[in-house]
């Protein structure tokens, strides 16, 4: 900028506006929510020409201020100099959005640390090949998501690396046992979560396999980090760094994206274990581009609204399906209670802190039935993915899971009579009145 005086006008308008402001965190001893935080956490418009909203970053590369800060840099990334390296270099690594989207992911659930990444799976992956090497096992619950499955049997595997699984709803000694086990066969490099499992809604008792990984691994050499897919009911109704995992993963495709926009992913954690995960991605490459990043700014800033309002508009809904003659059950965790599952409503008592929006509901009749239903709603859209501002219906049987094997399929539960619904932020009486009409066009 040309040098200039200031005139009147500068002081008291333009300057004044963009002068740095000290970031608040807390008011009169009082921590501010993360819903508070979304809106200024990590970005300082002063450094932005006063623009309220952080501008896109278009930018393969950051410029260094002279040669010897270019190599103090480097000297921090390749360990010539402790305290690692700070500041931007190259936009494989990171950039000012991905930074601010990471500091306020990370607020959600108080993470010492954060990371972005291109999309929930290749968050995964990029997890997966920080922590293992051949001969290593992991110990999963299952069913993961049909990729997760995918990735750890068949492409680990071709790598030789092995894995355990006990079912979702394990109990403490059936998780000891896997445990056991895999501890006899060699180096558990990673125990590997996901709750609640897709499309079973089984519920994992996160403080049972922190427990358990204590006890079987109290003499050993390292303990195994807990990772734990959280997409589902992340970062609002379950918080399971709370509750012994580790590190934390999310397709924010989903929720956290949330108008079925963008397809992006995140893992969360302390500073240990996300730099091993970072150095993996700097390598790779799986970072998330600047402009979704952006849009996944703008999306953490109703995170909180939207998925009050869909949980709200669940509870409603599922009350109403729940209480139809057409209907044979609906798999939602707000009903495990009056559905007599007492271990899995012991483990959402000590877990979650909402019943979500998604959730399985099992029609009276077959495929016919499902895919009249289906084919007969108005409002809601027949689509996979879930989270998003709108409401969306699939057939698991016959779309997402169609190329799981007979025995498995009904082992989980993936009947012809199965339709997944997630719920989104419409009118809930709206919501009703669709599925009151399409149940009775069966
Ligand atoms: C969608 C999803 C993934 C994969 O995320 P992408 O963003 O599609 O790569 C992983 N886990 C769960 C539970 C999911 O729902």
């Amino acid at each position: 900028m040309p040098d200039k005086t200031p005139t009147e006008a500068d002081m008291t308008g333009v300057e004044a506006r963009i002068s740095p402001k000290p970031e608040v965190e807390k008011i009169g001893g009082r921590k501010l929510k993360a819903s508070t935080l979304m809106m200024g956490h990590g970005y300082d418009p002063a450094l932005s020409e006063g623009s309220l909203k952080p501008p896109i970053f278009l930018t393969s590369t950051f410029v260094f201020p002279n040669a010897a800060a270019g190599k103090r840099h480097f000297e921090g990334v390749t360990g010539k100099r402790p305290g690692g390296a700070e500041g931007l270099v190259y936009s494989r690594f990171n950039g000012p959005n991905q930074e601010i989207l990471e500091d306020r992911l990370g607020v959600w659930e108080e993470a010492e640390d954060a990371l972005a990444f291109s999309s929930g799976m290749s968050a995964i992956a990029t997890l997966f090949l920080s922590m293992v090497k051949p001969g290593d096992t992991i110990v999963h619950s299952g069913p993961l998501y049909a990729a997760t499955e995918t990735l750890i049997a068949r492409v680990l595997g071709k790598f030789g690396v092995n894995y355990l699984d006990f079912p979702a709803g394990a109990t403490r000694d059936q998780i000891d046992a896997v445990m056991a086990q895999a501890k006899d066969e060699g180096r558990v490099a990673l125990i590997y979560l996901e709750s609640p499992a897709n499309p079973t809604n089984a519920l994992v008792d996160v403080e049972a396999v922190a427990a358990s990984r204590d006890a079987i691994f109290a003499d050993a050499d390292e303990k195994p980090p807990i990772a734990i897919d959280n997409t589902f009911l992340g970062p609002l109704w379950h918080q399971p760094l709370k509750h012994g995992a580790d590190i934390v993963v999310y397709s924010l495709t989903k929720y956290a994206g949330g108008h079925s926009d963008l397809v992006a992913g995140g893992v969360l954690g302390s500073k240990e274990h996300i730099n091993i995960i970072r150095a993996m991605r700097n390598t790779i490459g799986t970072i998330t581009d600047p402009n979704t990043a952006w849009m996944l700014l703008r999306s953490l800033e109703t995170l909180e609204l939207r998925m009050s309002r869909a949980g709200e508009n669940a509870a409603k809904v599922c009350r109403f399906l729940n209480d139809h003659a057409k209907v044979e059950r609906v798999g939602y965790l707000g009903f495990l209670e009056e559905q007599g599952d007492a271990q899995q409503a012991d483990i959402y008592r000590r877990h979650c802190l909402g019943a979500g929006s998604t959730f399985s509901l099992y029609l009276k009749g077959g495929e016919r039935e499902s895919f009249a239903f289906l084919d007969a709603l108005r409002i809601a859209k027949l689509a996979v993915s879930l989270g998003g501002t709108e409401t969306l219906a699939s057939h698991p049987a016959g779309m997402t899971h169609i190329s799981v094997a007979e025995p498995r399929k009904s082992q989980l539960g993936i009947t012809d009579n199965l339709v997944r619904i997630s719920i989104g932020v419409e009118d809930a009486d709206d919501l009703i009145a669709d599925f009151d009409q399409a149940l009775a066009a069966i």
